[in-house]
């Protein structure tokens, strides 16, 4: 049977509600999906989740594909780049699985650092060859439980399940795929140790591109993502939790321009389409739009700091 969710909003508890339609786009299956937008804080959420969302994620869905582990080499670059980083903060020695959100972090080796909505776990392989010891990936879709290397565990059950305390938890892209983002929040707060840092990174209707193009946003992406917030609807599940809300910082890129434009051509996301339809120009244009939506805070999504308040033990 499929999952009929009350239409209360699920981040500011408003009970009014704006209804609308909305197709899936990436791999042209159709359908019609129902979503509610809150009037009141902006956050987005689907009212009926379908009986079998798993086929909706075809098995070369990006975070089932297997891990790419790297030779010793290239393992003792990635060491010495990670600390170059961290030392300077210049953008030149920035690892490309993680910019500016990695810093901020203020990451220590040894912290225990959870990663929920892992997928194959190539973010943490990136991290533990980087020098990390403590890493630990969640993602009930695992097929096994499995531990690659000292330091670095895949766990195939919920975080929910984990009787562990973290330094750190972090969930990238992986929020908007979650139906109650209380309950999300609510589990991270009480797995966090006193002064632990939550990274949240998801799409976020403070978008431009949601308010001009609606149910063709690229990252609205029906029936996959049940809730999309808003920065306002995020901030007050947080509090709610407990949550110190620290910062927030839009990270969107030219994706949301040219995935909402093959949309808008009929196409799916195909990425190799791009070069058909866009010019060089247009897509440096978009890249530059990006970075100004960004600052201006309508980019299409971002990065949530917080902290569990607490005196952190050092040890
Ligand atoms: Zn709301």
């Amino acid at each position: 049977m499929p999952i009929e969710l009350t239409s209360t909003c699920r981040y500011c508890h408003s009970t009014q509600e704006t209804n609308f339609l909305a197709t899936e786009r990436m791999l042209g299956l159709g359908g019609e999906f129902n979503y509610a937008s809150c009037p009141s804080c902006g956050s987005i959420q689907l009212l009926t989740i379908p009986e079998d969302l798993s086929s909706y994620y075809p098995s070369n869905y990006y975070s089932f594909s297997s891990l790419q582990p790297s030779g010793l080499l290239r393992n003792l670059l990635k060491k010495i780049r990670i600390r170059a980083y961290f030392a300077t903060g210049l953008k030149f020695f920035s690892p490309p699985f993680g910019g500016f959100w990695l810093k901020k972090l203020h990451l220590k080796f040894t912290d225990r650092i959870a990663d929920v909505g892992c997928g194959n776990g190539q973010l943490l392989y990136e991290l533990h060859v980087s020098g990390f010891k403590d890493l630990h990936g969640f993602d009930p879709f695992l097929e096994s439980e499995s531990q690659l290397g000292t330091g670095l565990k895949l766990w195939n059950k919920e975080f929910g399940q984990t009787d562990l305390y973290f330094d750190v938890v972090m969930l990238h892209h992986s929020f908007e795929h979650m139906a109650d983002p209380e309950q999300v929040l609510k589990t991270c707060y009480e797995r966090l140790n006193p002064g632990g840092m939550l990274l949240v990174r998801c799409p976020v209707t403070d978008s431009a591109v949601w308010k001009e193009k609606g149910s063709l946003w690229v990252q609205l992406d029906p029936p996959r993502h049940l809730t999309i917030p808003s920065t306002k609807g995020f901030v007050a599940v947080a509090e709610r939790c407990g949550f110190e809300n620290q910062e927030i910082i839009f990270d969107s890129t030219s994706f949301q321009f040219w995935g909402t434009a093959l949309y808008e051509q009929g196409e799916k996301l195909d990425s190799r389409k791009i070069k058909t339809y866009f010019s060089e120009k247009q897509l440096e244009e978009w890249e530059q739009k990006a970075i100004q939506y960004n600052q201006e805070g309508v980019g299409d999504q971002a990065c949530f700091f917080c902290i569990k308040p607490g005196k952190k033990v050092e040890a």
